[in-house]
């Protein structure tokens, strides 16, 4: 393929990915968002294999059979509640062929001309450690999240001071390396930026997880993106950095939603070392069967529902749609409050509810349920926990301390649905459960909700 029709594949790939992530950014269109990033992956990887400069066609094609198979088997065997962890494990393949293509390109800087040689190794250096920080980062991410490693966050002491040192040490090998164009200076970045990597997100606390994966996305784009600059790959710039910039913005905004200081999350934890994790139950509940639950609701004239990763991890949705049909089919006014972190992954609870076919226009955002709960006369907490926990408004030292939750302890009557008094993601105690009207119906939440259903 000769070097303009490339570019013009490239450039047609590169508008596909814009259309896609403006696709992604609704509910109704993000299917077709979706296709849009598989034309626009399609034709890039068409156009560079068939590009003049590419060698080896055998191998590239051997890598992908092998890759694409792993891919198929992960993504049909992969549960909804896995995706987060399974998409912190590929960000971090994305950090270390950002490391690998530094190192290579280091080894074999033939292709780069001696003007852009300075520029080059500036690239190579700092391709290896935003690679190696989003390795390392994404691994602590993938444990967390899946709970081979503890959700709290580490605390060494003087940790800003260790952070603010591996940026100056980093700063000044940078400079070193472009002096003596050694592999020195690039195995101390190396290995100095695995530890930053890890500890920048080992800092993280649990509630604060879902920032930290966006962050992760938008440091895998500038990984990326720093790979591109390296291979003199103008689409893989253009993809990195829409990628990077993408997960940055939605840093932001969860941030935001979650009342967290943006600069403090992407610093590891910076200004959050008085926080204190607190896991033991606190005062008496009170517990409820499914006759009891059955007959308030078949009494209430209002119902929300504000479900969380419980939910997600029975697979209660669908019971669920059923059990607030027959509701609505009773006249009852029947709504969903979602917070927007819960679950396990940004938009996790509007899914599985999609996904079991609950009408979109009795789903409503946090900051649209919230001034209702006074006005409702049953809170169904269905496998939600840190969304709705007053801890995070009453109690300045809890790790959640800040967050909006859902208000749910306002409503005349809330029934929480879990299987024990365990805490939630954050590992924090939840208030809200020894209430005076509130009421604990143990049990997996499908198992639960299905009980429900036969009694109404
Ligand atoms: P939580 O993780 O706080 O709590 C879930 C609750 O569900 C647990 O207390 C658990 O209690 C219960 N549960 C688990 N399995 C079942 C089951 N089979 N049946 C019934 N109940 C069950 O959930 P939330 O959704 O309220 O909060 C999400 C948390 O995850 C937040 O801290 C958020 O910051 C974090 N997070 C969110 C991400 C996102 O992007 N949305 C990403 C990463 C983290 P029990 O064991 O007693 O049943």
């Amino acid at each position: 393929m000769t070097q303009g029709l490339v570019i013009a594949a490239y450039i047609v790939a590169a508008l596909l990915f814009i259309f896609s992530l403006a696709g992604l950014s609704k509910q109704e269109t993000a299917k077709i968002g979706n296709y849009c990033g598989i034309s626009g992956m399609t034709i890039a990887l068409i156009a560079t294999i068939a590009s003049d400069s590419v060698n080896g066609l055998g191998w590239i094609i051997l890598a992908m059979v092998i890759g694409g198979s792993i891919g198929l088997y992960l993504a049909k065997k992969v549960e909804m509640t896995q995706m987060p962890e399974l998409i912190a494990i590929l960000h971090s393949f994305v950090g270390l062929t950002a490391v690998f293509v530094g190192i290579n390109s280091f080894i074999d800087s033939s292709v780069v001309s001696s003007d852009m040689h300075f520029i080059h190794l500036i690239e190579v250096f700092l391709g290896i450690f935003i690679g190696a920080v989003t390795f390392t980062g994404s691994i602590v991410a993938y444990g967390k999240l899946s709970g081979k490693i503890k959700s709290a966050p580490l605390v060494l002491s003087h940790k800003n001071l260790l952070n603010i040192g591996a940026l100056v040490v980093s700063l000044l090998l940078m400079i070193w390396f472009v002096q003596v164009e050694s592999c020195l200076p690039l195995i101390a970045i190396l290995i100095i930026a695995l530890l930053f990597g890890w500890h920048l997100v080992a800092s993280i606390g649990g509630a604060d997880m879902p920032v930290v994966i966006s962050m992760l996305n938008s440091y895998s784009g500038w990984a990326a993106a720093a790979a591109g600059f390296m291979l003199g790959n103008d689409l893989l710039i253009v993809t990195g950095a829409l990628v990077g910039s993408s997960g940055a913005i939605l840093s932001y905004i969860m941030c935001q939603a979650m009342n967290r200081s943006f600069i403090s999350v992407i610093a590891g934890g910076f200004g959050n070392e008085n926080i204190s994790a607190v896991g033991d139950e606190a005062g008496e509940y009170k517990e409820v069967n499914a006759d009891e639950v059955a007959e308030l609701l078949k009494n209430a004239s209002s119902v929300v529902i504000t479900p969380g990763y419980g939910m997600a991890v029975a697979q209660a949705q669908y019971p669920v749609a059923e059990m607030i049909k027959k509701l609505r089919d009773q006249g009852i006014d029947v709504r969903f409050g979602i917070h927007p972190v819960a679950g396990r992954l940004p938009g996790h609870m509007n899914v599985l509810l999609a996904e079991a076919k609950v009408p979109y226009d009795i789903v409503l955002e946090m900051d649209e349920i919230n001034d209702d709960f006074a006005n409702t006369d049953i809170v169904l907490v269905i496998g939600a926990n840190d969304t709705v926990n007053p801890a995070a408004k009453t109690d300045p030292n809890s790790p959640i301390a800040g967050m909006p939750v859902l208000e749910v302890w306002n409503a005349k009557d809330v029934i929480i649905f879990k299987r024990s008094m365990n805490t939630g993601y954050a590992g924090v105690q939840n208030p809200l459960f020894f209430n005076e009207n509130s009421a604990m119906y143990f049990g997996d939440a499908k198992d639960s909700v299905d009980e429900i259903i036969k009694r109404l």
